[in-house]
């Protein structure tokens, strides 16, 4: 009964300081941050699209999913989450348990994040399951971080490592929250796009947004190992390279900032200047030019124009 699952919930929510009135009302009610603007995103999943279908899936991992792919959205700002609410969609068989499930995931990485749960709805159909997620964060007023902010002359960063996240890792998103957060503190970002789709495909969006080109090069992608695998598993789906350029769900962030920046934030990083940084990989993968499109750059100097591959959802 949807009662049932809402007096678990509201049992199991914590209070929070950002919350003028207690859980359970008809709203939430916020406490703004002073000075601060309000960064608002949505990211809805659904069985069969962004995770398996049953009873292949745990719904645990896909209540962190949920809750993950906005905490990557609200990074890719330079924003700090501050709160948010859920909307699910349950299965008439078992929708107790798979509601308590998830919850309990969305539940675990919202407290890592000091970010609380402030609402959401219940309802439960003969369909499959289906999570949305809406997420409050917030930004000093001037220091957002924009897709279409990038300036020729800029080198292009990346976290982490790309590719063959299908296997297992596009559930397990960990948004790099705390890496915006200490980049954002101590350096001037042009542009900042998060990598929900695919590296070509989210950097030449980001690209196109400020009117510029960009020339990647190939040999300093972070190829992750799950993409390795992946291509030994099934050559005829390309080579770890394209899978790192191509795949997507990675919730990685790509960011463009000014040579001499880019070059004093990764020595900060290497030096371990830069305190509390999770120690998640930062590597240059190209630079801003003028024009547009990608530029692939090989390792022996060979230029070819790149195609922007990467996920779509199709419908007519
Ligand atoms: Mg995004």
């Amino acid at each position: 009964m949807e009662q049932q699952l809402i007096d678990w919930l509201v049992a199991r929510l914590g209070g929070d300081p950002r919350l003028d009135v207690p859980n359970g009302d008809d709203a939430a009610v916020l406490r703004p941050p002073a000075g601060r603007r309000t960064v608002f995103c949505t990211d809805m999943l659904c069985e069969g699209v962004h995770f398996p279908r049953a009873p292949d899936y745990d719904p645990r991992a896909v209540g962190h999913k949920a809750i993950a792919v906005n905490l990557s959205d609200v990074a890719a700002m330079a924003g700090c989450p501050e709160a948010a609410v859920v909307s699910v969609s349950l299965p008439r068989e078992g929708g107790q348990r798979i509601g308590e499930a998830l919850l309990e995931g969305m539940l675990a990485i919202a407290e890592r994040f000091e970010m609380p749960l402030v609402g959401g709805d219940t309802t439960s159909w003969d369909g499959p399951l289906a999570v949305n997620v809406a997420m409050l964060g917030s930004v000093a007023a001037g220091r957002v971080w924009r897709r279409d902010g990038c300036r020729v002359g800029d080198v292009v960063l990346v976290t982490g490592a790309v590719g063959g996240s299908l296997a297992g890792r596009h559930l397990a998103v960990e948004p790099r929250v705390d890496e915006a957060r200490l980049i954002a503190e101590a350096f001037t970002v042009h542009g900042a796009i998060d990598i929900s789709d695919g590296l070509a495909l989210d950097l030449s969006r980001m690209m196109q947004a400020s009117g510029c080109g960009a020339e990647l090069d190939l040999a300093a992608v972070p190829i992750h190992a799950d993409a390795v695998a992946a291509s030994k598993r099934d050559p005829a789906g390309g080579t770890p390279l394209m899978r790192a350029l191509g795949d997507g769900e990675d919730f990685e962030l790509l960011i463009s900032l000014a040579a001499d920046d880019a070059e004093r934030l990764l020595e900060a990083i290497a030096a371990g200047r830069l305190a509390g940084w999770p120690g998640t990989p930062l590597t240059a993968i190209g630079r801003v030019v003028a024009g547009h499109g990608l530029v692939a750059v090989a390792e022996d100097g060979r230029r070819s124009s790149l195609p922007p591959t990467g996920y779509q959802h199709a419908f007519t």
